[in-house]
C-alpha cells in the first residue's frame, strides 16, 4: 500500500480566498502548506497584461495601483453572480463590470469581459504549478474549499475555474468543515458535538455552527454537518485599514488615490505589527510632504470595537437559528488573517464562555484541512497517526538544553501533567517556555513545537519565583500548556497541535533513536544538571564569602577557594565537552564543595541576623 502511495500522485488540498490563496499536501511526511514559510500566502489578485501574459499573486498585488485598470482581486466576490446582483457592489468597489453569458458578473479589462471564474482559474494554475515544482510531479487533482453558503451557480462556477486551470476537483469542501478537519474534530470527538467555525479574512466574515455526525466510510461523506452559518460578506481587515487610514486623516482633506492605497498599506501593515508591539510610529509621503502617523494598541481596539460587535451579532444569530446557547457549544475554532487581532481572541472568548482553539495558524487551517480531504479521497491517510494515545513523549526545555518530560508516550488522550519550576538567574522578570516533543534527553534532538514567554514576574533571587506549568491534551490531541508564577500570578499559555507533519515512520524513528542515544543522552543529561546546581552553589558560596570573609579562618578560606576553583573549571571543561566529563567525579567534587561550604553558610546566615537586628 505505501510503495503506491508513493507512486500516486497526491490530491492537493486549495484555500481558494478572496484576499489569499494557499495549496497543500497531505502525504507520507504529513500535512503542510506549500510555498515557504514566508510566502505560503498567494495574493488572490491577477494582472492581465496588454501582451496577453497574465500575472498573478504579489507581484499583482504590488502593482495593483500602477495598473489599476488591468489588476483584478477579489474574483471570489462575484464567481457565479449576476451582473445585476453585483452592479451596486462594484460601482461601490469602483470595479468596471461587463455582462457575461446568462447574465453573468464579468470585468471590463482593456475593452474585454474576464469571468470571475477565469480569474480564479488564474490563481489556481499558479498554485497547480507551485505544487506541482515542489513535489516534483504532474498534479491533476484537488480539493478545493468554498464558504458554506455558497450557492449552486457559484459552486458550479469554481469547478470550471478549476477545470480551465488544469485541475479536476475531487471534492468541493467548506472552508469551516476544512477547518474542523485540520483541528482533528472529527476524531475521538462525540457524534452530536457541536462546533462554531469564526472566519474574519480580508473582506468577509463566516461564523458557522457545525455538529459531528457519524461518518459513512464507504460513501467517505463528512464527518460534520453545517447546522447554521452566517456571515458579513462586507466586514473583515479591509474594513479595519479604512477605519485606521480614516482615525489617521481624520478631518483633513481626502488624499489623492496613490495616497489612499500608500496610507492603506500603511494601515495594514501598522495593524499587523501591533499583534506584537503596544504602539507603532510610522512615516508616510503624503501630498508631497513626510507625515509621521502613529497607532497604539489601545486605538486599535477602539477602532476595532464596532467590527467585532458586529462579528458577535452573526454568531448570536447562529445560535438562534440552531435553538442553541454557548454552552452547547464544545469548541471554537478561529480561522482568517484577522483572527490574529488581540480583540478578537478575547471576545469571542467573552462571548462564547472559553477559550477559542488557537493551535493552528489561521491563515493555513483551511488549506491544511483540503490536504487532509485528499488524502483521504486518495486514500493515502492510512499511514498517518491516529491519535488515541501521545505517539511522543511532551516535554519542556530545562537549563543547558535538557529536557523535563511532562507526558510520556502512550498516556492515552484525553491527559494532564504539572510540574514545579523556578529561575536559575537573579532579578529574571521573564521566563522563556519551549515546549518540545521526543524521547531524547536534549532538545537539539527533540522536535520544538512552541516557544513562548511567561513575562511580568518581580525581580526575584534565582531559585525563588514558583513556577507551576500544566500541560493538558484534550481528545482531538491538541496540547495546551498553562504556566504561572505562583507568587506574582503572572500567567500565560500556548496551544499547539503536536502531532502535526509526524508519520509513524518518523516517531519510530524517533524512540529508537532514544533507546540507542539513552546511555550517551542520561550521560549528558547528569553533567548538565551537575553544571547547572555547580554553577549556582558557586555564585552563593562566592557571594557569602565575600561578605564575611574576615570572620573565617584564612586557612579554610583558602580551601574552599582552591575547591571552587576546581569545580568552576570542570563546569567550563562540561560546557564544552559533556562526554568527555567523568560524572562521577564531577559528583564527587560538588558534594565535598556543598560539605565544606556549610560553615561559611552558617558564618553568612548569623551575619545577616546580626545585621538586621542592629537596625
Ligand atoms: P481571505 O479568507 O479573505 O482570503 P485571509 O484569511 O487571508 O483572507 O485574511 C487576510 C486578512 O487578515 C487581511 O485583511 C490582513 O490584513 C489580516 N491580517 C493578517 N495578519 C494580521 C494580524 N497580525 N493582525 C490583524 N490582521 C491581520
Ligand atoms: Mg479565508
Amino acid at each position: 500500500m505505501s510503495e503506491q502511495s508513493e507512486a500516486v500522485a497526491p490530491i492537493i488540498g486549495i484555500d481558494l480566498g478572496t484576499t489569499n490563496s494557499l495549496v497543500a499536501v497531505c502525504d507520507a511526511a504529513g500535512p503542510r502548506v506549500l510555498g515557504g514559510v514566508a510566502s505560503a500566502l498567494m495574493p488572490s489578485v491577477v494582472r492581465y497584461e496588454i501582451d496577453g501574459a497574465i500575472t498573478v499573486g504579489s507581484q499583482a498585488k504590488a502593482g495593483a495601483m500602477e495598473f489599476a485598470d488591468r489588476t483584478i482581486a477579489s474574483s471570489k466576490r462575484y464567481i457565479g453572480r449576476t451582473q445585476v446582483e453585483m452592479q451596486a457592489f462594484a460601482i461601490a468597489q469602483g470595479v468596471r463590470l461587463c455582462e457575461g453569458p446568462r447574465g453573468l458578473a464579468a470585468f471590463e479589462v482593456d475593452g474585454r469581459c474576464v469571468l470571475p471564474q477565469e480569474v480564479s482559474a488564474a490563481v489556481l494554475r499558479a498554485l497547480r504549478l507551485r505544487a506541482e515544482a515542489e513535489l516534483g510531479m504532474p498534479i491533476t487533482r484537488a480539493v478545493i474549499t468554498v464558504p458554506a453558503y455558497f450557492d449552486d451557480a457559484q459552486r458550479q462556477a469554481t469547478r470550471d475555474a478549476a477545470r480551465l486551470a488544469g485541475l479536476s476537483v475531487a471534492r468541493l469542501v467548506h472552508e469551516p468543515t476544512a477547518a474542523s478537519l485540520a483541528y482533528g474534530l472529527g476524531r475521538g470527538a462525540q457524534v452530536g458535538e457541536k462546533v462554531v467555525i469564526y472566519d474574519l479574512g480580508g473582506g468577509t466574515f463566516d461564523c458557522t455552527l457545525l455538529e459531528i455526525v457519524p461518518k459513512d466510510a464507504e460513501l467517505e461523506t463528512d464527518c460534520f454537518q453545517v447546522l447554521a452559518t452566517s456571515g458579513d460578506t462586507a466586514l473583515g481587515g479591509d474594513d479595519i485599514d479604512r477605519a485606521i487610514a480614516a482615525h489617521w486623516i481624520e478631518g483633513s482633506a481626502i488624499p489623492q488615490p496613490a495616497d489612499r492605497a500608500r496610507l492603506l498599506e500603511l494601515a495594514q501593515r501598522a495593524k499587523c505589527a501591533l499583534a506584537s508591539a503596544e504602539s507603532v510610529v510610522e512615516q508616510i509621503l503624503l501630498g508631497g510632504e513626510i507625515v509621521s502617523l502613529s497607532l497604539s494598541r489601545a486605538e486599535l481596539e477602539t477602532i476595532t470595537a464596532p467590527f467585532i460587535a458586529r462579528t458577535l451579532a452573526c454568531c448570536r444569530r447562529v445560535l438562534a437559528d440552531a435553538a442553541l446557547t454557548t454552552d452547547a457549544i464544545a469548541r471554537i475554532v478561529l480561522v482568517g488573517g484577522s483572527t490574529r487581532l488581540a480583540s478578537v481572541r478575547r471576545e469571542v472568548a467573552k462571548l462564547f464562555g472559553k477559550e477559542p482553539y488557537l493551535a493552528l495558524d489561521p491563515d493555513r487551517v483551511v488549506a491544511l484541512g483540503a490536504a487532509i480531504q485528499g488524502a483521504i479521497l486518495a486514500g493515502n491517510r492510512r499511514d498517518l497517526l491516529l491519535l488515541d494515545v501521545l505517539p511522543l513523549s511532551l516535554g519542556l526545555e530545562t537549563v543547558g538544553g535538557a529536557t523535563a518530560k511532562l507526558l510520556m508516550r502512550n498516556t492515552p488522550i484525553p491527559a494532564r501533567a504539572a510540574e514545579k519550576f523556578s529561575t536559575s538567574i537573579d532579578g529574571q522578570t521573564s521566563v522563556k517556555l519551549h515546549v518540545v516533543q521526543g524521547e531524547r534527553e536534549f532538545i537539539e534532538h527533540c522536535r520544538s513545537l512552541a516557544t513562548f514567554h511567561l513575562t511580568g514576574l518581580p525581580p526575584m533571587p534565582a531559585g525563588i519565583p514558583q513556577l507551576e506549568v500544566e500541560f493538558l491534551v484534550d481528545q482531538n490531541g491538541v496540547l495546551s500548556v498553562y504556566a504561572i508564577e505562583r507568587r506574582s500570578g503572572a500567567a500565560a499559555s500556548v496551544q499547539i497541535v503536536p502531532s502535526y507533519g509526524l508519520t509513524e515512520v518518523e516517531v519510530d524513528r524517533m524512540e529508537a533513536d532514544s533507546i540507542t542515544y539513552a546511555r550517551s543522552d542520561m550521560h549528558r543529561h547528569r553533567v548538565t544538571d551537575l553544571t547547572v546546581h555547580s554553577r549556582l552553589d558557586i555564585k552563593w558560596i562566592t557571594d557569602a564569602l565575600g561578605r564575611v570573609r574576615a570572620e573565617l579562618d584564612p586557612s579554610y578560606v583558602a580551601d574552599l577557594e582552591q575547591q571552587l576553583v576546581a569545580l568552576a573549571r570542570l563546569c567550563n571543561d562540561a560546557e564544552r565537552d559533556p562526554a568527555a566529563i567523568d560524572a562521577d567525579l564531577f559528583s564527587r567534587l560538588k558534594q565535598a564543595l556543598d560539605t565544606s561550604s556549610v560553615r561559611v553558610h552558617e558564618v553568612a546566615i548569623a551575619h545577616s541576623i546580626r545585621g538586621s537586628s542592629i537596625v
